[in-house]
């Protein structure tokens, strides 16, 4: 398929591209706005009919075959490439190099769950034999195998418009595991995803899939969503997205008359702990590679580092001026959506309430977003709770402390967190020990130097961590885990072979 597809501004429903009678109109940071249907509980309904009706083929489906859908996923999506970088860029702001980036990513994810279930070992296969002269019970047949849960619900973010949204991790992972997947536009790029629903649509034909594996419902109210949610045939839901609109969704599915999983990726401050020998050893450096990564992507990622808690003294100071100096230098940026802009400009306000800034306070033009970097002591953060809160953008808290005591009781205070990252030397390996029980309970992933932005795609990795960073209550949305959030084991008992699914009848 050649770059230039028109947009039809429709919603993909059972194969066919439907529009709906509600429309909303697009605000890209450039570029003319566009007109898109916005879908409700009708259009969710049809597409969740469908899927469910693709779930009885998709389901069985073998994984060679599953595995070459998303290979054909990812060719179109690549066919598609200076289109998504040209929507996506113009949607929101975000530079080229970072949506060609994106996009590699994107279908990297698609290949590494297609390599992943060929090799099979998600299956999780086992098998206790028949023990029919046991005493004093013979024992039976038992094989066990994972097996896709059915039709799933997927939500995007604004902030990764590919790699966290329409052909985003959590579409691969269910895609993968057997799932047909129903996601729900996000209104921040809806050009964007568009497109990538078209490349999904083109790969089902071309691989013969049924016509309900994937379905596309655009919209900008909470209707569509909350229907998808509700919906009695979705079987789990993957959000990616900000604590309130996640948690909102999450009591939903929780209060359905059948509860499903809600595995939800929200926010994080991803504190940073600085040690003393670190300190001493490259503080200005750290402090400059610090304001790097505050204010890439203009601070908004889930992964920001936006706590960073360092000891009091001259060290500590020259990682504090270094960041400052780099983050007053730094020009306002605009952001993913008018939105995001207002929500970063009242976080900020806030905190100025509690802290004190030692950022320069620029006044941001429209939809724009300034760094600003406060100081508290280990004394203030610890009685003031409401410091803790996402600031989604580029800013951030010093907290100084003044003994390990304090460090440890400061590291103590954080809810759930996607990341923690330790500077450190070798020199201060002892000081650190204490602190890892600490860090291993407050977060999915620890990282020894370097920053938190930037999430490999790995086998290894666990992008997640306890409440409130997810309610991915010991799972992952990135790397090839993901794909457990989708399945559901099954154990056959004493079943004649040919009654087996085909993952056990190789086995
Ligand atoms: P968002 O406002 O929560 O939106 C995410 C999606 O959920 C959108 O499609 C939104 O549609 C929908 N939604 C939100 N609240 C809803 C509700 N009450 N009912 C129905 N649908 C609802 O988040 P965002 O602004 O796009 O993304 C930024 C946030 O995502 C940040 O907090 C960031 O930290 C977090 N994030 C987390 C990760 C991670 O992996 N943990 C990754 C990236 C971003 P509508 O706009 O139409 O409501």
């Amino acid at each position: 398929m050649p770059d230039g597809t028109p947009l039809t501004g429709k919603h993909l429903i059972a194969g066919q591209w439907v529009a709906s009678d509600a429309t909303f109109t697009s605000d890209p940071v450039t570029g003319e706005p566009a007109t898109f249907c916005s879908g409700g509980a009708a259009e969710i309904d049809a597409a969740v009919t469908a899927a469910e009706e693709a779930f009885a083929t998709y389901g069985w489906t073998s994984r060679e075959t599953r595995a070459k859908f998303l290979e054909a996923i990812a060719d179109e999506i690549e066919a598609r490439g200076a289109d998504l970088t040209a929507y996506g860029s113009a949607e929101t702001g975000l530079p080229e190099a970072r949506l060609n980036g994106e996009r590699g990513r994107t279908t990297g994810q698609l290949r590494m769950f297609a390599d992943h279930i060929r090799k099979g070992d998600y299956l999780d296969v086992r098998h206790d034999a028949a023990l029919p002269d046991r005493q004093p019970l013979p024992r039976p047949d038992l094989k066990l195998v994972q097996r896709p849960l059915g039709p799933v619900g997927v939500f995007g973010a604004s902030n990764f418009p590919l790699a966290f949204s329409t052909a985003g991790g959590d579409t691969a992972a269910a895609l993968a595991a057997g799932c047909p997947v129903i996601y729900k536009g996000h209104p921040g790029h809806p050009a964007t995803g568009e497109i990538v629903a078209q490349a999904i649509d083109a790969a089902i034909k071309k691989t013969g899939m049924p016509a309900g594996t994937f379905g596309f419902v655009q919209s900008n109210t909470n209707e569509a969503g909350e229907a998808l949610v509700k919906h009695p045939l979705i079987r789990a839901v993957g959000f990616t997205g900000s604590f309130r609109g996640g948690k909102a969704l999450f009591d939903l599915a929780m209060s359905r008359p059948e509860p499903i999983p809600f595995f939800g990726e929200l926010g994080s401050i991803n504190p940073v702990f600085v040690f003393p020998e670190a300190l001493a050893k490259r503080g200005a450096a750290t402090g400059e590679g610090w304001a790097g990564s505050l204010t890439m992507g203009v601070g908004q990622f889930c992964t920001n580092p936006g706590v960073v808690v360092l000891p009091a003294g001259s060290d500590g100071d020259a990682f504090r001026d270094a960041a400052v100096a780099v983050l007053d230098g730094t020009d306002a940026q605009p952001m993913l959506t008018g939105g995001t802009a207002e929500g970063y400009a009242r976080g900020v306000e806030q905190t100025a309430k509690a802290a004190r800034q030692i950022t320069q306070a620029k006044p941001a033009p429209k939809r724009c977003g300034v760094p600003a970097v406060f100081e508290v002591t280990a004394e203030d953060w610890l009685s003031k709770p409401e410091l803790a809160h996402e600031m989604f953008g580029p800013a951030a808290i010093l907290v100084r402390t003044d003994s390990p005591e304090e460090m440890l009781a400061v590291a103590k205070s954080f809810e759930g967190q996607l990341t923690t990252t330790i500077q450190m030397e070798d020199g201060d390996i002892q000081a650190v020990q204490p602190l890892i029980p600490v860090l291993e309970r407050m977060a999915g992933r620890i990282l020894a130097n370097g920053f938190p932005t930037g999430v490999e795609v790995a086998d290894a990795m666990v992008h997640g961590g306890p409440f409130p960073a997810s309610t991915n209550f010991g799972a992952t949305s990135v790397g090839s885990l993901g794909i457990r959030r989708f399945l559901r084991p099954v154990s056959y008992q004493n079943l004649p072979a040919a009654l087996l699914p085909a993952d056990l009848q190789e086995s």
